[in-house]
């Protein structure tokens, strides 16, 4: 069975590096998480591309450099308990799990949940748990985090998301504007949120009961019937 270790230092040394990524320890990351895993078989071969690949149910993996620039936003040093709203392939969650103490994943989508699940299981990665649950509200039972990444586009900054934070904690979330996304770092000091980066960016919409008035009960029905989509993942 390939591991594609080539073309996962290559993916860094072009991808990443080569656009101005430098934080060493989010570099050795990527080049040891096995990208291929996350997507379906037929599309290993394009792991490492510089593109976001679909995932099965309308969802996406993010492409390389996004994965690496939110990782690096973070700042993690690897202490901290995360949390992570959108786990989607799981590969940016498994990503933090090698650099954070803890990390804490939500996904609504429950096939996308269970499958990340399995596959962070098979990898080894024991400092990860994975909820199918909808996470515009935070997981309160599991707060304060020190981090919290939102890796789908939210339509205003969460305010359940902001008073789950640490104070002095980062909360990294790509909002719509209109015309364009822009991926914000917010940073928690005392009551108030200051934004310190801001860049433009592309993720797939968050989703959920805030906007829509529904509550998370109401949410579980049509998520939970999400028919497979007969992807194989290895
Ligand atoms: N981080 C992922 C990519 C995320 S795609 C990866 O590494 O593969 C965004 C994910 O957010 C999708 O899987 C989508 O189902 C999920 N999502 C959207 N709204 C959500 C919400 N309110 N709560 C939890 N997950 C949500």
């Amino acid at each position: 069975m390939k591991d594609f270790a080539v073309a996962r230092r290559r993916m860094v040394a072009e991808q990443l590096a080569g656009a101005g990524l430098t934080d060493q320890r989010v570099l050795s990351a990527m080049e040891e998480v096995p990208r291929h895993r996350f997507v379906p078989r037929q599309l290993h071969h394009r792991a490492h591309q510089p593109s976001a690949l679909p995932i099965g149910f309308g969802q996406t993996i993010s492409k390389p450099f996004t994965v690496g620039l939110m990782t690096t936003l973070l700042e993690l040093k690897g202490h901290e308990h995360v949390l992570e709203v959108g786990t989607g392939s799981g590969y940016q969650g498994a990503v933090l799990s090698r650099l954070a103490g803890t990390v804490l994943s939500v996904e609504r989508v429950q096939p996308l949940a269970m499958r990340a699940k399995n596959t962070l299981a098979e990898l080894g990665y024991d400092n990860i748990t994975v909820l199918a649950h909808d996470g515009i509200c935070g997981v309160a039972d599991h707060a304060p985090f020190d981090s919290i990444i939102v890796t789908a586009c939210a339509p205003q900054l969460p305010p359940h998301l902001v008073s789950q934070l640490k104070d002095g904690g980062y909360l990294l979330i790509p909002v719509d504007k209109g015309r364009e996304q822009i991926l914000y770092r917010y940073r928690r000091q005392k009551e108030e949120v200051v934004i310190e980066q801001s860049v433009s960016c592309r993720f797939v919409p968050l989703l959920g009961g805030v906007e829509t008035g529904a509550t998370p009960d109401q949410l579980e029905g049509p998520v939970a019937s999400v028919p497979t989509d007969g992807e194989q993942f290895a």
